[in-house]
């Protein structure tokens, strides 16, 4: 995990900075029409007969990744991943990015490499256009910030305050496994460092890691939602967790909520990393963050819709706003969701 695969090493400053971007960016092709002019002038060319929907995220290293346990191609990849989803939150489809890095001259020619070749395979997949950024030097460590752009028909796009009372509250995929990758990599990484020889078996791991290190977004959602017929009146993306997203849809739509525990969708290995860990499984899925799950709320006339696909769960449903946020136990008690993001939690444990 912590081996260097390039040995080789090209100094940034033999290069120069337009040599540089030359050098990133010749792989890089265009797949979108809208797309006119990309990397090379001095602004990128556009041309959007819907609406635009523009989202933006930067990284920092050591804040929000540690290149110790973070191969610099999944960062490239996770860095676009971020953005992507908060265009797909929009039920948008996402277009174009720019990317803007800062670096240090700790870094080779071949970390950047690295980097960009998982910024071109997220490009790639999810079919959006590189269409420019900006390069300068940092005195310490790596910075990446991702602009993410997509459209969307005016008629499509759902915001984050438009959840009714009855609504049904329905969240993708699974939840935690993110939080819990990272809390595995720490703990990988401390025990690297008394004991360097020590290989760790990850194979326990495998899905909580992947999701921590190699997340990926759910454009397949935004379509199957068009497939189903069916418009969220509200929508976010899961980054912070579940009860800090879901209380800005609330706040947002000045509704409450009633979320039921034995309703959260947990992969079996979250639950058992839980057990290993000591950790709440139910507060792991609500406060572990980096989920890039999709939460929405739909009619509750669109149930039918909802119920055959094994991706969504209906996790609860919107009810007037003085009733508050609860979260309904397995005990079937009624308790008030707190706002745990990711960093609160991260000090507790
Ligand atoms: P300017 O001086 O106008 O800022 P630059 O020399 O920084 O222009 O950039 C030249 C071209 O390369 C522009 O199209 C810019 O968007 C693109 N570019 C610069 N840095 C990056 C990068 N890190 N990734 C992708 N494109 C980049
Ligand atoms: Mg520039």
């Amino acid at each position: 995990m912590l081996e260097d695969k390039n040995p080789q090493k090209t100094s940034l400053a033999e290069l120069g900075e337009f040599g540089l971007i030359n050098h990133i960016t010749q792989y890089f092709t265009v797949k979108n029409a809208t797309t006119k002019y990309a990397v090379g002038d001095d602004a990128a060319v556009i041309s959007n007969q819907d609406e635009t929907l523009v989202t933006t995220d930067l990284l920092i290293e050591g804040v929000h990744f540690d290149l110790s346990y973070m191969p610099l191609k999944h960062l490239g990849y996770k860095a676009v991943m971020v953005n992507l989803s908060d265009v797909y939150a929009m039920n948008g489809k996402a277009t174009q990015i720019t990317v803007s890095i800062a670096v240090s001259n700790r870094f080779p020619l071949e970390a950047i490499e690295e980097l960009y070749a998982g910024i071109q395979l997220a490009c790639d997949t999810y079919q959006v256009d590189l269409v420019g950024g900006d390069t300068t030097s940092s005195t310490k460590g790596m910075l990446i910030s991702v602009t993410a752009i997509g459209t969307a028909k005016a008629e499509d796009i759902v915001y984050r305050h438009g959840a009714k009372v009855t609504d049904l509250i329905v969240v993708t995929g699974d939840l935690g496994a993110a939080y819990l990758g990272l809390q595995v990599l720490e703990r990988e990484k401390q025990v690297f460092a008394v004991d360097p020889k020590n290989q760790p078996d990850l194979d326990n791991y495998t899905y909580l890691i992947e999701r921590q290190l190699k997340p990926e977004v759910r454009k397949d959602v935004v379509g199957w939602l068009k497939e189903l017929d069916v418009k969220p009146t509200a929508m976010i993306d899961i980054s912070d967790g579940l009860s800090s997203e879901i209380m800005h849809i609330c706040s947002q739509s000045k509704v409450g909520c009633k979320i039921y525990e034995e309703k959260l969708p947990l992969d079996p290995q979250v639950i058992s990393a839980c057990e290993e860990f000591e950790l709440d499984s139910t507060m792991v899925a609500l406060s572990g963050g980096e989920d890039y799950e999709l939460l929405f709320t739909v009619p509750i006339a669109d149930f039918e819709k909802m119920k055959g696909n094994p991706n969504f769960s209906i996790i609860g449903h919107i009810t007037e706003e003085n009733q508050g946020l609860n979260l309904v136990t397995r005990a079937s008690q009624e308790i008030e969701l707190k706002a745990q993001g990711w960093n609160p939690m991260k000090e507790e444990v």
